[in-house]
């Protein structure tokens, strides 16, 4: 049978995203999602040829068990031996790894040793690494790092103003995060344009539960908003951004928080839940002021699309030209609303957003949203698990014809 289909595995804290893709002409023939890992109601949602069946699983099922399920689909439609290479996303590779890896015991170790810059990821990672290993294991994993592209960042853009010799002492610096997917709309922008990546500037605005601003210069990120850990930058879901590090030593010194606290203060309770009292869902907060005038529903979305605007802004240093600036991510590709709010704060870099086309470019379309007298301003779905799946196949096929 021919080995033509690559799996793409992306292990969170509890759940874990899986895609099976055919690398010679991007088809994803499957896709689905194990979530809730670990709870009472744990469950996977699988779609192939347009179908979508959701199981739920009996307690305690961990990611182990998730890819043992999905391996029984892969069974009974007979996928599972036309697979040759399984990639991975892994969250923080540090300065050691800008492309695509394959797996070892001393790259394990290495993204062991990153759980320190990256808790709430990489030890997912490697779950879901150790699982994969553990049923396919005779394919090669391969690690494809969040942090990869941003590798090209300058010097000036990744140390801090902080001393010299923690970063060369202890890695304190810039890293960036969502490298796959500020790299795919990048990509996929300059084929909108009709121009190579490596001749295009762009400004990405990677909007999720996790958002990051960066800033690609003939086709390299120059510089990004999230920084040594994925905290920094701009304001998020329930992740605070940037805010002045005082308040740290305040919270700790007279408001009595351990460190801790304060951790899971600015990870989990800030951002759009913070600031709303809300939820980090900013649908939720949307229909809160949409549909019910909640007025701190408002002040979330005002904090949240003024940051970003700012954010947009501050990029322009990095740059010497613009060819456009691009909306990517859950946030990015379907509100209409956040998008004319960053955008109406971008005047005086003469991006106008036509309501129109801001109106209709959702739910997965791509298209240019803006006036004809602005600067370009696109909405590009990303596909972070389609970079996985090239990245991982080009490497496997690239080492094989090697060995050949
Ligand atoms: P993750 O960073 O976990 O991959 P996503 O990129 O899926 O997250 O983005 C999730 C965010 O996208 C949530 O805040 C969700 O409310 C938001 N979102 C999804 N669809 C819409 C929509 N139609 N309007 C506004 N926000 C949306």
């Amino acid at each position: 049978m021919k080995k033509n289909l690559i799996l793409v595995l992306n292990c969170g804290s509890s759940s874990l995203k899986f895609s099976l893709f055919k690398p010679e002409n991007g088809e994803k023939l499957l896709s689905g999602l194990a979530e809730r890992l670990f709870s009472e109601q744990a469950s996977i949602k699988i779609k192939y040829l347009g179908q979508t069946s959701q199981t739920f699983l009996p307690s305690p099922f961990d990611h182990q068990e998730a890819i043992k399920n999905l391996v029984e689909t892969l069974v009974f439609h007979e996928l599972n031996l036309q697979i040759f290479a399984i990639g991975h996303r892994v969250v923080h590779g540090g300065e050691n790894y800008c492309t695509p890896t394959l797996v070892n015991e001393d790259v394990k170790k290495s993204i062991n040793d990153l759980s320190r810059l990256a808790p709430l990821h990489n030890p997912a990672n490697l779950i879901g690494i150790n699982a994969s290993e553990a049923i396919f294991s005779d394919l090669p994993q391969v690690a494809i790092f969040d942090t990869a592209f941003h590798q090209t960042m300058p010097e000036k853009a990744y140390l801090y103003g902080i001393p010299y010799a923690l970063y060369k002492e202890h890695g304190i610096r810039r890293y960036g995060f969502h490298g796959t997917s500020h790299y795919f709309v990048a990509q996929e922008a300059a084929k909108a344009l009709n121009q190579t990546l490596d001749e295009s500037s762009f400004i990405s605005a990677h909007l999720g539960n996790g958002c990051s601003v960066t800033a690609i210069k003939n086709g390299a990120s120059v510089d990004t908003s999230l920084g040594f850990t994925p905290l920094e930058g701009v304001m998020m879901g329930t992740r605070s951004g940037d805010i002045d590090p005082g308040i740290i030593f305040h919270l700790v010194n007279q408001l009595d928080y351990t460190t801790e606290q304060v951790s899971h203060l600015l990870n989990k309770e800030s951002g759009l839940l913070g600031v709303s009292g809300l939820s980090n869902d900013c649908r939720e907060i949307e229909d809160a002021w949409l549909k019910y005038k909640n007025p701190r529903a408002k002040l979330a979305l005002d904090v949240f699309c003024y940051r970003i605007a700012k954010s947009i802004a501050s990029f322009t240093a990095s740059l010497t030209s613009l060819d456009a600036l691009i909306f990517t991510g859950g946030i990015g590709e379907n509100s209409n609303l956040i998008r004319e709010c960053i955008i109406s704060q971008l005047g005086l870099l003469n991006f106008y957003v036509s309501n129109d086309k801001n109106e209709t470019c959702r739910f997965g379309q791509t298209g240019y949203i803006n006036t004809h007298n602005s600067r370009h301003i696109l909405v590009i779905p990303t596909n972070e698990e389609w970079v996985i799946a090239e990245q991982t196949s080009q490497l496997i096929s690239y080492q094989t014809s090697d060995k050949e």
